[in-house]
């Protein structure tokens, strides 16, 4: 047996049952082709806001380059629970743990629960690290449908959670790679159906800024079962941090302790100037949030109607930047059709099946980018299915 043979064959099961995301495959397939229009990533097109830059300046002139606590600096975690009460949700300072983006955060909160063999209940579609992660972890998954707009198909979950004692639920609004939030109707709904169960609920926030919607809705408002919900947020959309590496964790101190010991080990603490930015953020830039928020909604209308036009049936986001039509009548496989379009009219998308067997019949588009990469790709788009279809 060759050493390289030797070697592939210790390397740990749980992690050969995984892929590399499917984000990233189609992302790197675009660099072998000229003059492509890439709508593949959630990288939002804006810069840091300028007082971010100039706190993280500062920061490294005081020399705040030092480990900061596990938990991260006192000053952000004080700022993310102020942030958290004005949508209603409520977590103290103690609450919340500053972690290495979302990522880190959604690892270290799955780690810290997850035993061999635990059932997580995950929607689909939805972002792959959460499947990913559970398998990695041993974990089973079961995963729940969503509704033709992509809100929970309430009677199935109910019957899933019934027959599957599942151990955990995850649950993700505002959607990637969908768009779509829940009503408040439709939170009181999932909060009657899990209140007397003793599912531990994970709740991806990570899009909380970019919400359509007058009214933010989630089901960490909920008093009563507060000891069992663990949130997850996160700064590389809000602020357009992607590459600073700044995410948090809220749980009550049942999870939380055993999630810091996580997180302890693996990065001692998120990365300081960029802790110290984000606090910047939270105290003086809400104003520019607000300001790309409406951004997003506008290129998201506009893609909507583009698509729409076209004749793609398509539900009209509510937040986060992606939207998720279906192209059920061109081809039954998101994988052949985004690689079609890709090749022939040079515009990259994410297949729907990037994102679970749900997500099949799908693509996914970022639209994250400016007014006339849009146009660009959507002229494109149409010129080619008016040749092709
Ligand atoms: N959760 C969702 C739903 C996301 O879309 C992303 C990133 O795209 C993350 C978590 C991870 O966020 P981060 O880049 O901060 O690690």
């Amino acid at each position: 047996m060759s050493n390289l043979n030797l070697y592939e064959n210790m390397l740990s099961n749980n992690v050969k049952n995984i892929e590399i995301s499917g984000i990233r495959k189609f992302f790197n397939k675009v660099s072998k082709y000229e003059d492509v229009v890439s709508l593949t990533i959630g990288q939002p097109d804006f810069n840091v806001p300028e007082k971010i830059k100039e706190s993280m300046i500062d920061s490294i002139n005081q020399n705040k380059t030092t480990y900061t606590s596990n938990a991260g600096i006192e000053e952000l975690r004080l700022e993310i629970s102020k942030y958290l009460k004005e949508m209603k949700i409520d977590y103290s300072k103690e609450d919340i743990c500053i972690t290495v983006g979302g990522s880190e955060g959604l690892m270290s909160v799955f780690t810290a629960i997850i035993n061999e063999g635990d059932k997580v209940l995950i929607p689909t579609p939805a972002y792959p690290a959460y499947e990913s992660i559970v398998k990695l972890l041993g974990g089973e998954i079961i995963n729940y449908p969503l509704n033709s707009d992509f809100s929970i198909d309430f009677e199935k979950l109910k019957e899933l959670i019934k027959n599957q004692k599942p151990k955990v639920m995850v649950v993700s609004y505002p959607s990637n790679p969908t768009g779509a939030v829940l009503t408040k109707e439709q939170n009181d709904k999932l909060h009657d159906i899990l209140k007397d169960e003793k599912t531990i609920i994970i709740s991806d926030e990570m899009y909380s800024s970019i919400c359509f919607e007058k009214e933010y809705n989630s089901i960490c408002q909920y008093k009563d079962i507060k000891d069992k919900t663990i949130l997850v947020g996160g700064f590389s959309k809000m602020f357009c941090m992607t590459g600073l590496r700044v995410g948090f964790v809220c749980a009550k101190p049942s999870f939380m302790s055993s999630i810091m010991k996580v997180h302890q080990y693996n990065v001692s603490c998120a990365p300081s100037i960029a802790q110290w930015g984000a606090a910047e953020g939270l105290k003086s830039c809400m104003d520019d949030v607000e300001f790309m928020k409406d951004k997003f909604k506008e290129r998201g209308e506009y893609v909507y109607s583009r698509l729409k036009k076209l004749g793609f049936e398509v539900y009209k986001p509510k937040g986060a930047f992606y939207i998720f039509p279906s192209i059920k009548k061109y081809s039954e496989n998101s994988e052949e059709f985004s690689e079609r379009l890709l090749k022939e009219a040079k515009v990259a998308v994410v297949p729907g099946s990037a994102f679970g067997d749900g997500g099949e019949g799908y693509i996914r588009i970022s639209y994250a980018y400016s007014m006339d990469q849009l146009k660009k790709a959507l002229d494109r788009m149409e010129e080619w299915l008016k040749s092709e279809f």
